[in-house]
């Protein structure tokens, strides 16, 4: 037996129909150098339409921030929206087949002035500002459209995560479904309150932080296996603690947590922002000291907008999931929906802790 490989499959705590295949000595295969393209670290594009001295070249801002001509920050209507209020079909049905409108929001939040500043680059200051203008975004558009059910907001860095604008910037989605990545999230977590009477992610987050744990089986009583648990904590703020996933579908894919309950990001305060800020830039810059300048996605997961969601607001726990792009998923994770992550998840968290910053 090789006690350096692994090759198991985990399930997803949360989700427990969703699981990852860690095979490590499939990381080990000859590949062709897929190196990325380095990042764009121009600080002005004179053609980039998110450069400022360009706003023309963009819809007004929806919002901005300072108000005045010199902006720090701004949201923008997307010019080539995937929703949109302006309807191009109705809702259709044949026969058992179905469609709804694609109606709902979606704009660009362009969220520094420098085109090619990375997260860890920017100050603690800045990124708070960015959650916070998400948070005031978001709520205008629940307050002003009641149609909307769910906003995701996601930002898209570098190519192998989708983005087709070198220029740093998020998104938002506002949607009248609530996307069934999050229902699932909402259902399990749920599900798991039921049954226990506690929230699943502060169950993880307390595992993450006691240094073992150990599972029993529950018909001889006999210990079945003892987890080191503490290994998944790669930074801990006062409020905030980013956990490598014990089922991380990417090789990097590291979650940033509120550390006491709370389901509803729109509840978040600006001091709490402030440590979120400090706990992001943090593991940004472990990130790149250990996994060189990745392309990455990260989205906000948060409680649904739906008139009971208050059914989750002991169940539910909004988070920040940060999935850095290294491999591109082939055929098999498309026709078996199972994740392969070629390195162990304990031992990139170990990794990310260790790392000396470079920023
Ligand atoms: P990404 O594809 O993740 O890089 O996101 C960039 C987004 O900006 C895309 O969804 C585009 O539709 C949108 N976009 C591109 N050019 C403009 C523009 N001039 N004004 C507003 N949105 C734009
Ligand atoms: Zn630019
Ligand atoms: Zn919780």
């Amino acid at each position: 037996m090789d006690h350096d490989n692994i090759r198991e499959i985990r399930i997803d705590p949360i989700v427990p129909t969703q699981s990852v295949l860690i095979s490590t000595a499939r990381g080990k295969r000859p590949r062709q150098d897929e190196s990325p393209l380095p990042r764009d670290v121009r600080e002005h594009v004179e053609a980039c339409p998110f450069c400022p001295g360009n706003e023309h070249l963009t819809p007004p801002s929806i919002f901005q921030i300072p108000a005045t001509q010199k902006w720090d920050i701004r949201i923008i209507e997307n010019l080539y929206p995937i929703l949109d209020d302006a309807p191009l079909s109705p809702g259709i049905s044949h026969g058992i087949q179905q469609a709804i409108e694609g109606y709902g929001h979606h704009e660009v939040i362009i969220d520094h002035t420098n085109h090619g500043i990375a997260l860890h680059q920017m100050s603690e200051k800045h990124l708070s500002l960015i959650f916070a203008v998400y948070r005031d975004r978001m709520l205008s558009l629940y307050n002003s459209d009641p149609r909307i059910r769910y906003i995701l907001v996601f930002k898209n860095s570098g190519k192998a995560a989708g983005a087709s604008i070198s220029h740093t910037h998020s998104q938002l989605i506002a949607m009248p479904i609530v996307p069934h990545n999050v229902q699932d999230e909402v259902q399990g977590s749920l599900v798991f309150y039921q049954k226990n009477g506690t929230c699943i992610f502060c169950t993880l987050i307390d595992e993450a932080m006691s240094l073992e744990t150990t599972t029993y089986d529950r018909i001889s009583g006999k210990v079945r296996q003892s987890y080191e648990t503490g290994k998944y904590v790669v930074e801990r703020g006062k409020q905030f603690i980013a956990i490598k996933p014990f089922a991380s579908r990417y090789e990097w894919e590291v979650h940033i947590l509120p550390i006491k309950h709370q389901s509803n990001f729109l509840k978040v305060t600006g001091e709490e922002l402030d440590d979120l800020a400090w706990t992001l830039r943090r593991t940004m810059a472990r990130l790149k000291t250990v996994a060189g300048e990745v392309q990455y996605n990260y989205f906000l997961h948060t409680e649904p907008h739906i008139k009971n969601s208050s059914d989750c607001a002991q169940s539910f726990h909004w988070h920040l999931e940060i999935c850095p792009r290294t491999s591109i998923p082939s055929g098999f994770e498309l026709g078996s929906g199972l994740f392969v992550n070629t390195i162990n998840p304990e031992e990139a968290a170990s990794k990310l802790r260790q790392a000396i910053m470079q920023d």
